[in-house]
């Protein structure tokens, strides 16, 4: 039976900002934990999104790309779709959706899987550029990232809320990623408004957190935790 309670998370955003770009985990093997999320594949090249059981990167370039099994990534969250609840959008900003998520579904301390289709009357994302060793870290390595806009756009944003808790293991608050339609337009949100759309949420109840202990690298490294909330906040919002 699919496991639909669970968040299953390879690797930890404080290492991608630490710099551990090298992908450690085959995309095979994540997508054992989940056929809906979010990630970064190997050398932070571009903005993941599993939809479906079928993972795509768009690329700092804005183009998209599928992925295969064998593709390493550093970092990925992940679940089984099972939406517990699903509802209509009409015209709604992503500022206004997330106020209304969090008046009415007390999400503050858990984490819950979102998947929004339909479409977009504005959608406006970004993706970060594939990096080279020696690796820097992920505020340099995000201190210039492209951007994308498109407008009457379909398609599916996919992502997540996690407690701010949790701020360093991964993004606290939301964190989603969009691809269109036809497979050639995405990135990680910056803004949109919702033309109509289907939302579905899903509360989950456990959070796996694996880790790359065969990576000698990540063993070794020494995380600055003293600055991690600044440098999250400067990359990823
Ligand atoms: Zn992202």
């Amino acid at each position: 039976m699919r496991d639909t309670i669970t968040l299953y998370q390879h690797g930890t955003l404080a290492m991608l900002v630490a710099g551990l770009f090298e992908g450690t985990l085959p995309l095979g093997e994540l997508l054992e934990h989940g056929d809906t999320g979010i990630g970064t594949a190997d050398s932070l090249d571009g903005e993941m999104v599993i939809v479906d059981g079928q993972a795509y990167k768009v690329q700092g370039s804005g183009k998209v790309v599928p992925l295969t099994p064998d593709t390493k990534v550093p970092f990925a969250s992940v679940h089984f779709m099972d939406a517990q609840e699903t509802r209509s959008l009409v015209g709604v900003t992503d500022e206004q959706l997330k106020e209304q998520l969090q008046a009415e579904m007390k999400m503050d301390n858990v984490f819950v899987g979102v998947r929004i289709d339909g479409t977009f009357s504005h959608m406006h994302t970004r993706a970060v550029n594939k990096q080279v060793r020696p690796f820097p870290n992920l505020t340099a390595a995000t201190r210039v990232q492209p951007e994308f806009e498109q407008d009457q756009v379909s398609g599916s944003v996919v992502g997540y809320f996690s407690p701010h808790l949790f701020q360093g293991a991964t993004v606290g608050g939301f964190h989603w990623h969009f691809i269109n339609t036809t497979r050639d337009f995405g990135g990680h949100i910056l803004d949109f408004t919702v033309n109509q759309a289907e939302i579905s949420v899903q509360v989950l109840e456990n959070m796996v957190q694996h880790l790359p202990i065969t990576n000698t690298e990540f063993r070794a490294k020494n995380m600055a935790l003293d600055s991690l909330n600044k440098d999250i906040d400067e990359a990823e919002h």
